[in-house]
């Protein structure tokens, strides 16, 4: 009985933290690539770690960080209940994001990590695309 308790817990924390998830902030984040009018980016490429977009010619691979999923140092949140559950999941998360970025790395793409709460300062985040594609 506990066990499905705690199941039906996560599912709903899940929920809830997917909510204001990866979705709404990719789509944010073109928002402010249309706003920078910055274009020839593509999704869905099927690159180590699935990039949620890529500049193909310039070689430049974009991920969208959740600060709860991928543990910001300043917006993460431990959560209370089922600690260590969060913890363990937040940590294998940051392991593969680090994996993810030697792999892209060793096969000359530039790898940009944007951090979801980045995306309060449009002219920031452009700014920073552009240097990069500007090589
Ligand atoms: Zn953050």
């Amino acid at each position: 009985m506990a066990d499905v308790l705690t199941v039906e817990h996560r599912s709903r924390v899940m929920a809830a933290v997917k909510g204001s998830g990866n979705k709404n902030t990719e789509l944010r984040l073109i928002g402010i690539m249309r706003l920078g009018g910055i274009k020839g980016w593509r999704r869905n490429c099927s690159l180590p770690g699935k990039p949620d977009f890529v500049f193909a010619a310039a070689r430049v691979a974009i991920f969208v960080d959740g600060c709860f999923w991928h543990g910001c140092p300043i917006h993460c949140r431990k959560p209370s209940s089922n600690r260590e559950y969060w913890l363990a999941k937040i940590e294998r998360n940051r392991k593969r994001d680090r994996k993810v970025r030697e792999l892209l790395r060793e096969n000359n793409w530039v790898v940009v990590r944007i951090w979801e709460h980045s995306l309060k300062h449009p002219q920031q985040v452009i700014s920073r695309l552009q240097r990069h594609l500007a090589r």
